[in-house]
């Protein structure tokens, strides 16, 4: 293993001096994936910066009802928590669908944003990876990509975001906070923080060298609305999404829809915000038809490969069903 200098910041601003912006230096809380990708040799840090004991680790009222959750919450932590549940139900769920019960102890809620593709050629030295080492190529194009995006991928990389949390936040219109050297502070929308492969699929956010997340806003507009996320995967006991969905859903005196926000995972770079199908919906009665035909619109713009063609018929399905369960009716 390559010698790394590590780091244990005591605040905010001690983590993101010590960082500074430097191409060699991590930030590290919980670890499920950066330690594995630096056995691999895929991650290969010369400073490591300790953020998983800053005082970022509670949950918080903000006074009008919304949530302010810190970065280093830990997912059973914050999955179990009595506010989370009561008015983000969509987001506690969405973290008990994910990983196991020792991960969730240990990893953190901005690690698990963060967390890297699954794509199995990205931690394969062996195997060329345009996100691993751009220009490479991409091995699962013609390979195996039997999991990989159907929606807003490119030639130079097919893989999904694996987080389901990050999917949750997206339909619930959080916004993550970030802090950067020099003591900047911006919040981008949680839908908008993973970016689309495009020409740089060694980008996964918009989030700036340096720029530590410090937590997630979550808005009083939409806490106690109904919300939900199913989850498909191979296996119900440990999995990533073949595909997700998360539903936020308010309707009005006469059963019409007043707000909808539906997110998709599994099938993109980013958790997939379905504005045709929100936009389709809004001020309809969100009967079975509607719904079939507003998804429709949305997964007409998917884009299949070889092996993964059954993804937006599965993701159809599975946003009917959701947003039926907070409908109160069956699709
Ligand atoms: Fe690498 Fe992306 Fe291609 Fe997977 S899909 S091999 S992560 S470039």
């Amino acid at each position: 293993m390559k010698p790394f200098a590590y780091v244990r910041a005591r605040t905010v601003e001690e983590a993101t001096s010590a960082h500074g912006g430097r191409a060699g230096a991590r930030y590290l809380a919980g670890g499920t994936n950066l330690v594995d990708l630096m056995k691999l040799g895929v991650e290969q840090p010369d400073l490591l910066v300790d953020v998983g004991r800053l005082p970022l680790d509670d949950v918080q009222e903000t006074g009008d009802g919304g949530l302010r959750i810190g970065a280093a919450v830990r997912g059973s932590d914050l999955a179990a928590h009595p506010l989370v549940r009561a008015r983000f139900p969509a987001v506690s769920r969405s973290l008990l669908a994910g990983a196991s019960g020792q991960l969730r102890n240990t990893a953190t809620l901005g690690g698990n944003l963060l967390q890297r593709t699954r794509c199995p050629y990205f931690p394969d030295l062996s195997k060329p990876c345009n996100k691993r080492s751009p220009g490479s190529g991409c091995g699962a194009r013609d390979g195996v990509h039997r999991d990989h995006a159907v929606l807003g991928h490119s030639a130079h990389c097919i893989a999904t975001h694996p987080s389901d949390v990050a999917v949750a936040l997206a339909a619930c219109d959080a916004d993550v906070e970030l802090r950067g050297p020099g003591g900047t502070a911006r919040s981008v929308p949680a839908a908008d923080l993973h970016r689309l492969p495009g020409d740089h699929p060694e980008r996964d956010t918009v989030i700036e060298p340096g720029e530590l997340v410090t937590g997630v806003l979550l808005p009083a507009a939409v806490a106690g609305r109904a919300s939900a996320f199913r989850k498909v995967r191979d296996r119900a006991s440990y999995a990533f999404a073949l595909a997700s969905a998360a539903a936020v859903l308010d309707l009005d005196e006469h059963g019409t829809v007043r707000h909808v926000a539906l997110a998709f995972g599994g099938l993109a770079h980013q958790p997939w915000r379905a504005r045709r199908a929100e936009a389709a919906l809004l001020g309809a009665a969100p009967t079975a038809d509607a719904v079939d035909r507003a998804l429709a619109e949305e997964l007409a713009a998917a884009e299949p490969l070889r092996d993964n063609a059954y993804k937006p018929a599965l993701a159809r399905r599975l946003g009917a069903a959701v947003l039926a369960d907070l409908a109160g009716h069956r699709p």
